[in-house]
């Protein structure tokens, strides 16, 4: 009996307990916290990650580890490592942790990204405004997600207000200024690599944000061959450059055909949440496959697939499951202002189908404004 370790215990870590589970696998999470909603299906050690001794606890007790929350200490990372198997490796980890390792590996690659510029103090954020200029986004180096740790200066003045609202973080997590991009679309590529190598990705996904929070998914976007085919250039060069074991998921942005590199989430992500169904291979799966050597799955999709997020609560599933395609994800998290809950997937044959199911259910929520850009995309 194989037991999987996985550092955080949210729903990530759930959603991969659930996809394991065929495969025979039994889970061990960690978390800080006794509440985390993987804890309902999986054994937990509660403890804080710097702690050796729930740490030693944690591994002595799985054979191999993960994570589903990149922000562990890189310190606690490697000493897990030095005990146990860990993928993706310490390594892989501290690189995305960082905004600027990530952007610096990115352009190493030839990987194109925002203009931007470490930021350690108050006269590096004049020099930098001086040289990158405005609209730009001052943003915490480490332990920012979900567009927290993040401040938008649209003209010189709100200089004053950035370092207000961050300057004080210079210090302890870093700062870094990247210049604003005027996208037309926002992209994913989620890909595995296995231990020996092999490497696939789910099809391209478009996804859009509300206030930094990822609100919906498209699979397959609707982009050109040539924008795909150099979004999983990118991918590979990173997987390879990292020798990366497992999923992850790089956040492109395009802006008049040409692709930017945001970043790169070590882990499973909301992005391809829609796998789950809409895929041969759910990315969940995969990962599980790759962390232990197994033969990685197709990730081909079946038709069309919308992932809807429920931040904060819970709508009603009625109209999500009255959907011949409806697939319904509730986290079993408490209800909380900008919490990711659950999610809905929606999957469907054909573009215009998808496009009739995500009218009905946007109607029937209450949400159309969330639903509106996928069913203008889909034309
Ligand atoms: P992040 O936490 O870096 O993924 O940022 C969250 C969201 O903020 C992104 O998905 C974008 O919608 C927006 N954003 C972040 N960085 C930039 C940027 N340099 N230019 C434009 N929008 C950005």
């Amino acid at each position: 009996m194989t037991t999987v370790g996985i550092l955080g215990g949210g729903q990530l870590a759930r959603m991969l307990a659930l996809a394991g589970a065929p495969l025979g696998l039994r889970f061990k999470v960690m978390d800080t916290s006794a509440d985390a909603c993987a804890g309902q299906f999986a054994p937990m050690v509660v403890g804080d990650y710097r702690d050796d001794a729930a740490l030693a606890e944690f591994a002595s007790s799985v054979d191999v580890a993960t994570f589903d929350f990149e922000n562990v200490p890189a310190e606690s990372a490697q000493w897990l490592a030095e005990r146990i198997p860990v993928f993706p490796s310490p390594r892989a980890l501290a690189v995305a942790q960082d905004r600027l390792a990530e952007k610096t590996l990115f352009r190493e690659l030839g990987i194109p990204v925002p203009d931007f510029a470490p930021i350690d103090n108050r006269e590096d954020l004049d020099a930098a405004l001086a040289r990158v200029g405005a609209p730009c986004i001052l943003k915490t180096r480490r332990l920012g997600y979900d567009g927290k740790g993040q401040f938008r200066i649209r003209s010189l003045a709100d200089a004053d207000a950035a370092w207000a609202a961050l300057g004080e973080q210079a210090a302890t997590v870093g700062l870094i200024l990247e210049g604003f991009v005027a996208f037309d679309r926002e992209l994913s590529v989620v890909a595995v690599r296995g231990r020996d190598g092999e490497f696939r990705t789910w099809p391209l996904t478009e996804n859009w944000h509300v206030d930094g929070v990822l609100s919906a998914s498209l699979a397959p976007a609707l982009a050109d061959d040539v924008l795909t085919a150099t979004a999983v250039d990118y991918a590979r060069a990173l997987a390879d450059a990292l020798d990366y074991v497992g999923v992850f998921a790089l956040e492109l942005f395009s802006r008049d055909g040409e692709l930017l590199a945001n970043e790169l989430a070590p882990r499973v992500h909301n992005s391809g949440h829609w796998s789950i169904e809409g895929s041969e291979t759910s990315q969940f799966q995969n990962h599980l496959r790759a962390v232990l050597g197994l033969p990685l799955g197709d990730t081909r999709m079946v038709g069309h697939a919308c992932m809807l997020n429920w931040i904060g609560a819970m709508p009603d599933a009625g109209p999500v499951l009255a959907e011949p395609g409806g697939h319904w994800h509730d986290y079993g998290k408490s209800p909380r202002e900008g919490r990711k809950v659950g999610h809905a997937t929606l999957r469907a044959d054909g573009v215009a189908e998808l496009g009739h199911a995500l009218e009905r259910v946007g109607r029937a929520l209450g949400r159309e404004p969330q639903v509106a850009p996928v069913i203008a995309r889909l034309g």
